[in-house]
């Protein structure tokens, strides 16, 4: 990494590092001798020891060495945020070289780091780390890593990831299940790209480095390629249709079940839920799905987890809560059969009058589906024109309802990351840039995001009855599980 010492923002009062001379505004160099890369390789460096020695810079370029007894623990600073790093590589299926231009800068950084990999799940094709990351990624434990191998044959890979130099991903691999590194691993698939003969080679070889205990390739995920309406001056790529969608599911659906038998019952092969929306199938039921949902931030076992908290919630005494309200839910066109159905089932049980509408995503293309990428004028569309089929009452409807996942949220949970000095904060935030307060200003109705599940939709509802969701801040009762992480890749 190039970035060397990391600066001190903040120091606790009455903490060891306050005890030491530290101020905020020195950067910290090293610690034990190593330089500090960033604030993972300063949790690193500091709880290596009992004791540890600091080598600082002040403000004026002076040094300084401090020495503290901290058994262990953080010495009470608060470090700078780190810069993500920033991906240089030219995949065909990129989604960022796909975005349709004039959206805010941010959204075109591609970020390609091992630190928010093992952080917070982000997959990356290693097609940045030297050695020398791949060495950190073990003497740190970052473990586990997620992966986009794509395809293991040497000239598929670099057809995919559009560089000569990145075919061999074995080797990488290799490297960090041989430092005990567990391996995540997911295949973006386009048909006539990675699919047939290269992706049973794919499959082979990651199983075959599939063992007890660590340095194990502990899933592999397969994800339908996703594509929008500008490819302008990109490769050709053929998009997964329904038919290529059912084919695969076909194909694959019994050989997730006899993978997972041979994995002590726990699945090892994952089919996205997409497979399934695209081919208009009903997504499997639990025993699909690993018992820790694992890559269900990839895709993996969000439409069967919604079904089953759902579920439950109707039989709760919560959801009489949704009683007599008239509310119309927006999605994408890919998950409205699954909300509508529980919407069906909601509104039985309990007396609510829920919609569902598939809102088209005329900003990337009718082909994009998902909800996370709706923007806010797709939504307002959606809204307006419902509103003028129910006869254009002002209150047709008691409130909206946005896909949680077509908001922004912050950039990294802890804000311990930045894109390149971005925006940090962008809650409730659509990607177009239009805001939630503005969206319910123009509808003139109470207008809240979804949440993950039905209970975090009442919750919103309920605090929009209090006259939450008017103006700026969003509150403390909105829940932010379910909202898009800020990556600048969302297919990488
Ligand atoms: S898909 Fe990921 S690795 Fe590939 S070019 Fe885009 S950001 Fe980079």
């Amino acid at each position: 990494m190039a970035q060397v010492g990391v600066q001190v923002i903040a120091v606790e009062p009455g903490s060891l590092a306050e005890e030491a001379g530290i101020r905020p505004g020195d950067t910290l160099l090293k610690i034990h001798g190593e330089a500090v890369l960033d604030q993972l390789n300063y949790q690193y460096l500091i709880t290596r020891e009992d004791a540890t020695e600091l080598v600082l810079q002040r403000l004026d370029g002076s040094t300084f060495t401090a020495c503290v007894e901290n058994g262990g623990e953080g010495i009470g600073v608060d470090l700078a945020q780190d810069e993500v790093k920033v991906c240089k590589q030219n995949c065909v299926f990129c989604f960022v070289h796909q975005m349709p231009k004039g959206f805010r800068k941010s959204l075109y950084l591609k970020d390609e780091d091992i630190r928010l990999s093992f952080l917070y799940g982000h997959f990356t094709t290693l097609s940045s780390s030297d050695d020398a990351e791949l060495d950190r990624i073990v003497r740190e434990r970052l473990s586990p890593i997620h992966v986009s191998v794509h395809a293991t044959d040497p000239v598929a890979r670099v057809r995919v990831v559009g560089n000569p130099r990145e075919g061999n991903i074995l080797r990488k691999l290799d490297h960090l299940l041989g430092g005990d590194i567990d391996v995540h691993t997911q295949a973006v698939v386009a048909p006539g790209l990675n699919d047939g003969a290269i992706w049973q080679q794919t499959l082979d070889d990651l199983w075959a480095r599939r063992k007890e205990g660590r340095g194990s390739v502990l899933s592999l995920s397969c994800v339908p390629v996703g594509l929008t309406a500008h490819r302008e001056h990109l490769p050709d790529v053929n998009d997964v249709d329904p038919a290529f969608a059912r084919d695969w599911v076909a194909r694959w659906t019994p050989e997730v079940r006899r993978y997972a038998k041979a994995n002590d019952g726990e699945p090892w092969l994952l089919l996205a839920d997409e497979w399934f929306t695209r081919a208009g199938l009903e997504v499997p039921g639990r025993a699909f799905y690993s018992k820790s949902w694992a890559q269900l931030e990839n895709g993996v076992g969000l439409v069967r987890r919604f079904l089953e908290h759902s579920r439950r919630f109707i039989k709760s005494p919560k959801a009489k809560g949704f009683a007599g309200r008239r509310v119309l839910l927006l999605t994408g066109a890919s998950f409205a059969p699954t909300l509508n159905r529980v919407a069906a089932e909601l509104n039985r049980a309990v007396g609510s009058h829920l919609r569902v509408v598939a809102a088209k995503n005329f900003s990337f293309g009718e082909t994009v589906t998902v909800a996370g990428l709706l923007c806010g004028e797709d939504l307002k569309y959606a809204a307006h024109a419902d509103r003028d089929a129910k006869g254009g009452r002002a209150d047709w409807v008691d409130a909206v309802v946005v896909p949680s996942a077509s908001l922004r949220t912050i950039t990294g949970p802890t804000d311990q990351y930045t894109l390149r000095g971005a925006v940090v904060r962008e809650e409730g935030t659509f990607l177009d840039d239009l805001t939630l307060p503005q969206l319910a200003a123009d509808l003139g109705v109470p207008t809240v995001p979804s949440g993950a599940q039905l209970s975090h939709l009442l919750d919103h509802l309920e605090a929009a009855d209090r006259g939450a969701f008017r103006g700026g801040a969003l509150g403390s009762t909105f829940h932010t599980a379910g909202l898009n992480q800020p990556q600048g890749a969302y297919n990488p």
